[in-house]
């Protein structure tokens, strides 16, 4: 009810946002998502080769939709990625960076994995799309789908993405938690529990059966950390699902609703075998870095490395002015003072550590530096007509990324393309999709300043067999199956995580402005960019002066000018609105009555995100008001 209010207050008009709350009329069916996480694409195609999995053969790769390249998110790991299937946002525009984030105002760590953290994440979802949609302005725009079933039955469980789920198991402590009470002997026994929630959920009066479920399935994860990526352990988790799925189809046959069960059956993200240990962090020390220490009083660091056990992390860093803004330009960190008070190149520093493939460094919101030892590269991402347009340059030596496929070389001209057309020219590549989820992964200021990727062998903190969190393939690339009322018995190529969402939204029925999410239908084939956006995305781009914007345009002067102008609406709405987006989070801020737009504690941390895409979206306002007058 609360957040009804708010959002009333906030909009006024926006009924939609209001009836979006309510329970609005869905159609007859339910979905239930199935995560098995951290299982390998290749070792499930194993399984299925081996006639281990019958019935998800039968269920899905002879009765349904199969993905041969699904992308997971950078960062590959758990948070992010679930957060994603159920907001249809990159880990970049939610506010859900990794595992951990640190906190840029307060100054502490936020760690999903913790009992104190867990709760937290659903908190810090941000909306960094409805935040720019000129016709909502608003960070808590979330509308996970759970949210939009409010009223109805729905279930996350051993999920710690949940926000707006009717029930949630477990209520309070981590899912990692339960690994502590003793379930951790036995890696079976996990999904096991998880299955005997499920029967008895699913057993029930018809109207108390979940609309809705996303469910956390860790025995391959477990597994695979513990025996690697493609071990027979994984398998035999796999095989203990496909016998629960058996059963659990039976049981929809009984409740009778077989023929009305969206099943979608996914990893969140892959995996692949590691065992050395790169001690990151010991390593800036020696380095005489001013690492923050565990030890809470020790105020005197600038450097804040992430702390979680997988193969990528991110790292905060200050600023001149002693806060913990995000970083403005990636050249600030090329004179980095050391405790010593002498400087030093710290992307340089930490490149040439002996472990570090890819380090990737903010410079400004939407501009990321990508650096392998002496390779530089640069990819700018810019928002035009709610889409993202990215361009990859590389800057010195050769490709970092090392993009070998057709397709993305030729995306390679320092032109801006569309998120959709990198994510069909670089799925296959080994660093997959890199240009969109590393182009978008600074946009909302949560992230760290910068993020390091290990060479494959190497793991963060502890020594695992397997584990994921990079942007290699084998982290990347995930099963996703799909079967229900109406899904076409085929077999596909390219989607991301975030295209679920679309899907999910289409089967209930639900009506949400497409500017508010980053996926796509993935049953819809992509048809290339649109000519004229792109040319637009060039020239906004390129283009400071008259005579470069009308060099560019060539004789789609007109065509162009109609689109421009359209988007100048639209960018000089969205100002308006922020203005009073940011005047309402000031009044919660100063005056204890007046409408709460923002949960108390992220007053601060709103008002810092809405300010920087104020400043951005006047930047972006007066550069089409020049392009519109040019042409
Ligand atoms: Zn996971």
């Amino acid at each position: 009810m609360l957040r009804i209010l708010r959002t009333f207050l906030l909009l006024g008009i926006a009924l939609t946002a209001v009836t979006a709350q309510a329970k609005t009329k869905i159609n007859d069916v339910y979905v239930i998502h199935l995560i098995l996480d951290g299982t390998n694409y290749n070792t499930m195609q194993r399984a299925i080769r081996m006639g281990k999995l019958p019935t998800v053969k039968a269920t899905f790769i002879d009765g349904g939709a199969v993905f041969t390249n699904a992308i997971s998110t950078f960062p590959s790991t758990s948070t992010s990625a679930y957060q994603s299937f159920i907001t249809g946002l990159l880990p970049g525009h939610s506010g859900i960076p990794h595992l951990q984030r640190f906190d840029r105002q307060n100054e502490e760590f936020i760690d999903y994995l913790s009992v104190k953290g867990y709760l937290k994440l659903n908190d810090d979802f941000i909306n960094l799309n409805a935040v720019q949609n000129p016709n909502v302005a608003n960070l808590d725009a979330t509308d996970t789908i759970f949210e939009l079933l409010n009223g109805y039955p729905t279930l996350a469980l051993y999920t710690t993405a949940r926000r707006g789920a009717a029930e949630s198991v477990p209520k309070r402590i981590p899912v990692r938690g339960l690994w502590a009470a003793g379930v951790s002997k036995d890696f079976l026994r996990i999904d096991q529990l998880a299955y005997d929630k499920l029967f008895k959920k699913y057993g029930r009066k018809l109207e108390d059966i979940p609309r809705y479920s996303l469910v956390g399935l860790y025995s391959s994860d477990d597994a695979g950390h513990h025996n690697g990526a493609h071990s027979d352990a994984v398998i035999t988790a796999l095989q203990q699902f496909d016998y629960f799925l058996k059963d659990f189809l039976e049981l929809l046959e009984k409740q009778g609703i077989r023929d009305k069960t969206y099943i979608i059956v996914s990893a969140d993200h892959g995996m692949h075998d590691t065992g050395k240990l790169f001690r990151f962090r010991e390593a800036l020390i020696e380095k005489n870095v001013a690492v923050k220490s565990r030890d809470p009083r020790w105020k005197d660091y600038n450097v804040v490395p992430a702390d979680r056990g997988i193969s990528s992390t991110h790292v905060y860093t200050r600023r001149p002015d002693g806060t913990f803004a995000p970083l403005p330009r990636a050249y600030e960190l090329t004179r980095f003072p050391l405790k010593d008070s002498t400087s030093v190149n710290l992307t340089n520093l930490i490149a040439n550590l002996g472990p570090t493939e890819l380090v990737i460094v903010r410079d400004g919101d939407d501009a990321t530096m990508v650096y392998n030892h002496d390779n530089t590269s640069r990819i700018e991402c810019i928002l035009l007509n709610a889409e993202q347009w990215c361009s990859y340059e590389v800057l010195s030596g050769n490709d970092p990324l090392k993009f070998t496929g057709k397709k993305a070389r030729r995306l390679m001209d320092g032109k801006p393309h569309s998120s959709q057309q990198w994510k069909h020219a670089t799925a296959e590549e080994h660093y997959t999709d890199a240009i969109v989820q590393l182009g978008t992964i600074f946009q909302d200021g949560r992230a760290g300043d910068l993020f390091i990727v290990p060479q494959d062998a190497w793991g963060l903190r502890v020594i695992k067999a397997a584990t994921h969190g990079s942007l290699i393939r084998d982290d990347m690339h995930i099963p996703m199956l799909i079967a229900g009322p109406g899904v076409p018995r085929k077999s596909f190529d390219v989607m991301r995580t975030v295209d679920i969402y679309p899907l999910v939204l289409e089967w209930f029925g639900f009506d949400i402005p497409v500017a508010n999410y980053d996926g796509v239908n993935p049953f819809e084939k992509f048809k290339g960019d649109n000519k004229l956006w792109q040319k637009l995305a060039t020239i906004e781009q390129k283009c400071s002066d008259k005579r470069c914007v009308r060099r560019h345009a060539g004789y789609r002067r007109s065509e162009l000018r109609k689109i421009a102008t359209m988007e100048l609406r639209d960018r000089r709405l969205l100002s308006a609105k922020l203005r009073e987006y940011i005047a309402g989070l000031e009044a919660q801020k100063a005056y204890k009555h007046a409408p709460q737009i923002a949960l108390p504690d992220y007053v601060d941390d709103h008002l810092a995100i809405a300010r920087m895409i104020e400043n951005k979206t006047d930047v972006r306002r007066e550069k089409m008001e020049v392009i519109v007058d040019s042409l």
